[in-house]
């Protein structure tokens, strides 16, 4: 009779053990598919997870392995900075009063007419109103001169 109890106490135990890592297995897998789904929106992955919780134990370990490596949150707070960094960098770009010479490449002022270090021409003067032109344009949007294209340095269009 003792001995049966001993038995009974034995297998009592065991049941115990067993049953508690299979309820700390399943919490597992629960606390799994959560964070699954907190780092992506796709079901599939979520399944996913869920079939490699079946996994006891050595699952979560795959599971840490091929995980996002960011929440959703983390995502999207990311993608918040980054617009605010691009957003602050457009504003400088914007602001500052400095370009590329598009022949040299170097650093010139906006309002600069002529590349200081290539010697490359941006602008000249409009021959009747002598304010600056760009070198494009065909008639003077100040005074309507017509200046021609080909009218550099300041003397008037040869056609009018
Ligand atoms: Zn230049
Ligand atoms: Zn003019």
């Amino acid at each position: 009779m003792l001995a049966l109890d001993a038995a009974a106490g034995v297998v009592v135990g065991v049941f115990a053990v067993v049953a508690f890592f299979a309820v700390l297995w399943v919490a597992l897998v629960f606390s799994m598919v959560r964070d699954a789904r907190r780092r992506s929106e796709s079901q599939v992955f979520a399944l996913f997870t869920g079939a490699l919780g079946l996994l006891p134990y050595l699952g979560i370990l795959i599971y840490l392995v091929v995980r996002p490596p960011r929440t959703l949150d983390e995502e999207r707070v990311l993608a918040l900075e980054e617009q605010a960094l691009a957003l602050s960098e457009a504003q400088d770009t914007a602001m500052s009063d400095t370009r590329a010479c598009p022949n040299c490449g170097r650093e010139i002022e906006n309002e600069f007419v002529i590349c200081p270090y290539c010697r490359t021409q941006f602008a000249r003067r409009c021959g009747s109103c002598q304010r600056w032109l760009r070198l494009g344009w065909q008639v003077c949007p100040y005074c309507a001169e017509e200046v021609g294209v080909r009218a550099f340095g300041g003397g008037r269009a040869a056609s009018s």
